[in-house]
């Protein structure tokens, strides 16, 4: 065994990956690349009702889609079930845990009698020191833990700091169910173990199952990986995080058009900090990152701040790689597949010479759409409310003039070209050149906004442009 930092994400396949997981996901990842560890999946289907095939899909695809990898195959936590129970009967077996043949009835009793003394439901320990040999004939037990019963169970969080807790409130939990199948809290203690997992990081609903779980190791006498548990996300408000605040899943996120990038710099800016950086690149939050620097307070997710980043990230990336992405992100997003639909060569080629104006126009990758839509649309082209009055009045006299100057153009046909040609024709009228380069804008893309006009004119070409102008004349 080599000493190297093993983290893991382990996912329950009960639906997407929202973005709460997607953040201990990438905790684990960044804490595994930053100390040049590991960081391994287990999906945690043990419950078989809730789990689902889709749900698992969806998890391994978001992941990927952040680029979060993981190491080796995904681990079904279902499939170690047999090692589960070996590992439970092992404990019977070492005097650590014995079979419980208490009923549905008797339990039930117990909690009644709890709640009406005002006391947490616990498990009063009947079967603890019985012998095996009182055990009802033909009747299959439940494995229990001996739990201690006094002191205290003191969990040491990179995060949260020391946690203790009384041992009189963890009762002797089942870990095998008497139908054969482990908990949840025998699973993962047994799962972590085996998988040779360095470090935990979770989220801090599972701080009180920590102690429990502690508890497993150490009647097996297995060393206590490192624990840190991150505090939830919360919305704007403060309250707990729902659709409404942002609680979707990832691919919610992509539909959205945020980059990978982004949304993974915005995640981890939420409970994690480095100085005062906002924009964090992911090579430099790989080494940058450490447990001990998470917050522990809870963390507000806040969409405004989300697409402001994700504006900087695109306004900063090289433009091939935004495009490369924008390209497979298509499919995803509003609008997309008609771009995707009629994406030629020689519209690659014009959408890379438009990218520079239009990613300074573009918070998101739907308004890159938005924003692309003059270089795919049409002629004649549909003309927006704003462009429309753009059009309206000596619009049409200023387009006759300005079709003319740009006709004339006899060299190549380049953005300072065609800004030379409108000064000069503006200036001759006695206009200013917003009364020019306005209704053309209109004429050449159909909204009020767009690039620069003459970057414009150079991307769609002398023919397509001469023909789109003499549109709006004709
Ligand atoms: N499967 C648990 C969850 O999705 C995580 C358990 C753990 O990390 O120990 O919340």
């Amino acid at each position: 065994m080599s000493d190297k930092v093993v983290t893991r994400f382990a996912p329950s396949p009960t639906g997407f990956l929202h973005i709460g997981g997607a953040r201990t996901a990438l905790f684990n990842w960044l804490y595994a690349k930053h100390t040049g560890g590991r960081m391994l999946l287990r999906i945690e289907d043990t419950d078989r009702e809730r789990s689902t095939d889709a749900a698992t899909v969806a998890i391994l695809d978001g992941l990927s889609w952040l680029g979060l990898t993981w190491d080796g195959e995904p681990v079904s936590q279902f499939e170690r079930a047999p090692r589960h129970r070996a590992v439970a009967e092992e404990l019977v077996r070492l005097g650590k845990a014995y079979y419980c043949y208490a009923t549905p009835a008797e339990l039930e009793a117990m909690r009644e009698s709890a709640r009406a003394k005002g006391l947490p439901p616990r498990y009063d320990g009947r079967w603890r020191d019985r012998d095996p040999s009182e055990a009802p004939v033909g009747a299959r037990g439940a494995i229990r833990i001996k739990a201690p019963a006094e002191g205290e169970t003191v969990v040491h969080d990179r995060v949260q700091g020391e946690v203790r807790f009384p041992n009189k409130d963890l009762d002797d939990f089942i870990i095998l169910r008497s139908d054969g199948n482990p908990t949840y809290m025998h699973a993962v203690v047994v799962d972590d173990h085996d998988m040779g997992i360095t470090h935990i990081i979770r989220g801090d609903d599972h701080l009180t199952n920590a102690a429990r779980q502690m508890v497993i190791y150490r009647a097996l006498g297995w060393e206590v990986p490192s624990i840190a548990h991150i505090p939830l996300i919360h919305g704007a408000d403060g309250a707990k995080l729902s659709k409404r605040h942002g609680a979707l899943g990832v691919e919610a996120y992509r539909a959205m058009g945020y980059l990978p990038e982004a949304l993974l710099n915005y995640l981890a800016r939420l409970g994690w900090s480095h100085g005062d950086d906002e924009v964090i690149s992911v090579t430099d939050m790989i080494a940058w990152f450490d447990i001990g620097d998470v917050n522990k307070g809870a963390a507000r997710f806040d969409f405004a701040k989300l697409e402001a980043l994700n504006g900087v990230h695109m306004r900063r990336m090289n433009d091939a790689e935004l495009l490369e992405i924008f390209i497979n992100t298509l499919p995803y997003l509003e609008g997309g597949p008609a771009i995707a639909a009629r994406l030629d060569d020689t519209r690659k080629a014009q959408l890379l010479a438009a990218l520079p104006g239009l990613k300074e126009r573009a918070k998101t990758l739907v308004e890159l759409v938005d924003g692309a839509a003059f270089l795919f649309a049409e002629r004649p082209l549909p003309i927006d409310e704003k462009a429309a009055a753009l059009l309206g009045g000596e619009a049409r006299e200023i387009l006759r003039g300005a079709h003319a100057a740009l006709k004339a153009i006899s060299g190549d046909w380049t953005a300072a070209a065609a800004e030379a040609a409108i000064r000069q024709y503006a200036l001759a009228g006695g206009r200013k050149l917003g009364a020019v380069a306005q209704p053309l804008r209109a004429a050449l893309t159909g909204k009020s906004t767009s690039p620069g006009v003459f970057d414009v004119l150079a991307v769609l070409g002398r023919e397509e442009s001469l023909a789109r102008v003499a549109d709006q004349i004709d």
